[in-house]
C-alpha cells in the first residue's frame, strides 16, 4: 500500500486476521485466563470474532461507522464476560468517531482508535498498571502517534504499535490485578500475563500485518 491511507477493505482484513490469530491462540488465551480468571478468554474471543466475521464477512458495510457498529454490537451480544462489552465498546466508539468514511489517514485512524480506548476506560475504569487490556492498548496508541509525529507512515506506525503492545503485555506479568476477575485473587494474580492484554496485542499484530499487506 502507499502508506498514506487505509481503506475500509483493509480494515475488514484486519478483523479477519484478528479472528485467525485469536483462533490460533485460543488454547493459550484460555490457559492464561485459567491462571488468573475463569478459563474462558480464548473461547470468548474466538466466539466473538467468528460471530463478527459471520455478520460482516460476506458483504461488509461500506462506511466505517456502519462497519464498526456491526462489529461492536456483535461482540457485545455474542460474548459473555468482561471482554465482550469492553471490545464491543472499543469498536462502537471507534466507528462513531470515524463517521461515514470509507478510508482513513494515519491521523484519523489514530483519533478513532483513541476514541475506542476512551470507551474501554469509560466502561471498565481501567488505569495504567491495573493489569488489563488497557496496558497493551494505551502504549500501542502512544507509539502509533509518536511514529506518525516523527514522519512515519501507517505501516511504520502499526509496526511500532504492535511492538509497544507486546512490551505492555509483557509488563503485566508481575502486576497485581486491580480490575476484573483477576483482581479477586489479589497478590496471587502476580506472576502471570494478563489474558486481555495478550489478546489486545494480537489486535495490533493483526493491524500491523494487514497494513504491511
Ligand atoms: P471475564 O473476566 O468476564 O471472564 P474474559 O476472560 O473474556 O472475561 O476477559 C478478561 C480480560 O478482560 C482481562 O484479562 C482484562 O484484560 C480485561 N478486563 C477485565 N476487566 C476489565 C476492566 N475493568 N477494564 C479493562 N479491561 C478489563
Ligand atoms: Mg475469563
Amino acid at each position: 500500500m502507499s502508506g498514506g491511507t487505509v481503506t475500509l477493505d483493509r480494515l475488514v482484513s484486519w478483523l479477519s486476521r484478528f479472528r485467525e490469530l485469536v483462533t490460533e491462540q485460543q488454547a493459550y488465551l484460555t490457559e492464561l485466563d485459567s491462571a488468573i480468571g475463569d478459563a474462558d478468554h480464548g473461547a470468548n474471543m474466538t466466539r466473538g470474532m467468528n460471530a463478527v466475521m459471520e455478520k460482516i464477512g460476506a458483504t461488509p458495510p461500506g462506511t466505517a461507522d456502519e462497519l464498526f457498529k456491526a462489529v461492536g454490537m456483535t461482540l457485545v451480544t455474542s460474548v459473555g464476560g468482561a471482554s465482550g462489552p469492553l471490545y464491543g465498546t472499543f469498536f462502537l466508539r471507534l466507528g462513531m468517531t470515524a463517521g461515514a468514511v470509507s478510508e482513513f489517514t494515519g491521523e484519523s485512524l489514530s483519533t478513532a482508535l483513541h476514541a475506542g480506548l476512551d470507551g474501554v476506560v469509560a466502561r471498565g475504569k481501567a488505569e495504567a498498571g491495573d493489569k488489563t487490556m488497557f496496558d497493551a492498548m494505551a502504549p500501542a496508541l502512544a507509539a502509533w502517534d509518536e511514529t506518525l509525529g516523527g514522519g512515519g507512515d501507517t505501516v511504520a506506525a502499526a509496526s511500532a504499535a504492535f511492538t509497544a503492545a507486546e512490551r505492555g503485555r509483557d509488563a503485566t506479568e508481575p502486576l497485581v490485578a486491580r480490575k476484573g476477575r483477576a483482581s479477586y485473587l489479589g497478590e496471587r494474580s502476580a506472576g502471570h500475563l494478563d489474558p486481555g492484554a495478550t489478546s489486545a496485542t494480537l489486535l495490533f499484530q493483526a493491524l500491523s500485518e494487514t497494513l504491511k499487506g
